[in-house]
């Protein structure tokens, strides 16, 4: 059983879950051009995971650079629509608090560690 937050902002956060899947079958994309189910050509899927990549990486030059939050909150804004990575919504989570978004970020990084699976389970009164 899980409770939905009501007060969740819903622009620009996608569950880490959406993650990129064969158009056709559904599958689960593992980085290959083609399918291994059911042989669709997964290029343009592997062109669009490229560009969220770079976005990535101009996120974090822009956050290092310490002067360009708001780019940086741009950039890590459209790498996450492309494609939602737990990386990616780690830098959007810092994008949003650099740039004083407290809500944001903190609606964000609740939702990543709700995703997340605890590598143990915790006793009843612990965390
Ligand atoms: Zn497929």
């Amino acid at each position: 059983m899980s409770e939905q937050p009501s007060s969740m902002p819903s622009a620009a956060l996608r569950p880490a879950s959406a993650a990129m899947a064969c158009p056709t079958c559904r599958a689960a994309w593992r980085g290959v051009a083609t399918c291994p189910r059911c042989g669709t050509d997964l290029t343009a899927l592997m062109h669009v995971a490229v560009r969220a990549w770079e976005l990535r990486q101009a996120t974090r030059a822009a956050l290092c650079a310490g002067n360009q939050t708001a780019e940086a909150l741009a950039l890590a804004r459209a790498a996450c629509q492309l494609h939602t990575t737990p990386y990616g919504q780690h830098l959007l989570a810092l994008a949003f608090l650099v740039n004083g978004h407290m809500a944001e970020a903190y609606a964000l990084i609740e939702q990543v560690l709700q995703e997340q699976q605890p590598p143990f389970p915790l006793s009843p009164g612990e965390g």
